[in-house]
């Protein structure tokens, strides 16, 4: 079993040394447990923050540790009752080829109705974090507008299409001109800025004449400053994630974080960060309801697909860089 470990802290933007990789016993399954054959495994941005030593939600990764991840895989043996050899479910795999997991953690899921990248991407966490996020926590209301950072992103291109569905006037932000053309012509968005050409400021004020009701938030910073600074009153700051700060990166200046504390008072903005495992529970409607946009057509599912073990690292590296759009998937076996 190849897999892929915690090998070093990186001070920074991690680097492929931060990882390396072994070939270790799977084991087998207890009961309750199944073995599964990863097919494809997700590559995901909290993964930098859990290379952090300190507190957070989710403990931090200690150095040796197999690299957790969601993937969608194979059932190779069982015994778990309900749970058969070649059957396929998402489950928490692991950057590796097999994992032994306890199938009450396994989702049963259909290769033939959506493919793998799918069942990661919209059905799977990124697509509930965007749903739930934006439903929930934006509550999006016709005629608003909605504005979106890491617009060309799993997260953030999932949230303006159902934006859109929802009536609102969607903008999006993302890290180049081609980005943006994908997030305007594919995703549907109303505009898309390109964050790293001058004058971001002027340019959201110029697609946002009516200012910003909903800001669905991937990547704070300066970004963040500039579409918080055109809040409405009662706006909602749905603050998802906060990848511009990820590789440690100083802390914005007080003043700033001052200024911003201030427009939550004054413009009485209701701020609540949220981890998408805090609302799964409360959507009970989430996989008929994506599952359906999916099928009409009405979300675009764009992946970015890496082949070959040997590419999870680099998929991972190419989040914090930029390098896809769309969902960062890597298939590691033949279907
Ligand atoms: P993406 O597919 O959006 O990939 C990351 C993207 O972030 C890159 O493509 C890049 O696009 C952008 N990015 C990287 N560095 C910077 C930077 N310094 N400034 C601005 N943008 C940057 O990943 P996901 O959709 O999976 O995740 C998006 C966000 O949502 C992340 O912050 C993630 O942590 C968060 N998240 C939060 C969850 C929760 O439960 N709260 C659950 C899942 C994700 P570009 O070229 O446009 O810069």
């Amino acid at each position: 079993n190849r897999q892929i470990y915690f090998f070093r802290r990186p001070d920074g933007n991690p680097t492929a040394e931060v990882f390396q990789e072994r070939v270790v016993d799977v084991g087998v399954p207890g009961d309750g447990e199944i073995l599964c054959r990863n097919l494809t495994v997700s590559v995901d941005p909290y993964l930098r923050l859990k290379m952090y030593e300190r507190r957070s939600y989710t403990p931090p990764l200690r150095i040796g540790e197999a690299i957790p991840g969601r993937a969608v895989a194979e059932i190779v043996a069982s015994r778990a009752p309900g749970f058969e050899q070649g059957e396929r479910v998402a489950i928490y795999g692991g950057w590796q080829q097999y994992a032994v997991v306890r199938a009450q953690a396994a989702r049963k899921i259909d290769l033939a109705s959506f493919p793998a990248g799918a069942w990661l991407g919209p059905l799977g966490m990124t697509g509930m974090t965007a749903y739930a996020g934006l439903t929930r926590i934006g509550k999006p209301q016709r005629g608003e507008t909605l504005v979106v950072s890491g617009a060309a992103g799993a997260v953030g291109g999932l949230v303006g299409q159902i934006g859109r569905m929802m009536g609102c006037r969607v903008i999006g932000i993302a890290g180049s001109a081609e980005k943006c053309r994908i997030v305007r012509d594919e995703f549907g968005f109303d505009a898309c800025l390109d964050y790293r050409e001058p004058d971001l400021a002027g340019r959201l004020e110029s697609v946002c004449p009516e200012g910003c009701d909903i800001y669905f938030d991937n990547v704070g910073g300066e970004i963040s400053r500039q579409v918080t600074a055109r809040f409405n009153d009662f706006g909602r700051l749905v603050v998802c994630g906060l990848i511009s700060q990820y590789n440690g990166q100083q802390p914005a200046e007080a003043t700033a974080q001052d200024e911003f504390m201030r427009l939550i008072l004054t413009r009485r903005l209701t701020v609540r960060g949220f981890i998408v495992s805090d609302l799964e529970g409360e959507c009970p409607e989430f996989e008929e309801t994506m599952g359906g946009w999916l099928r009409a057509g009405k979300i675009v599912h764009r992946e970015h697909p890496r082949y070959g073990f040997e590419q999870i690292v680099p998929a991972f590296l190419g989040l914090l860089s930029g390098e896809n759009t769309g969902k960062s998937i890597v298939h590691i076996a033949e279907e």
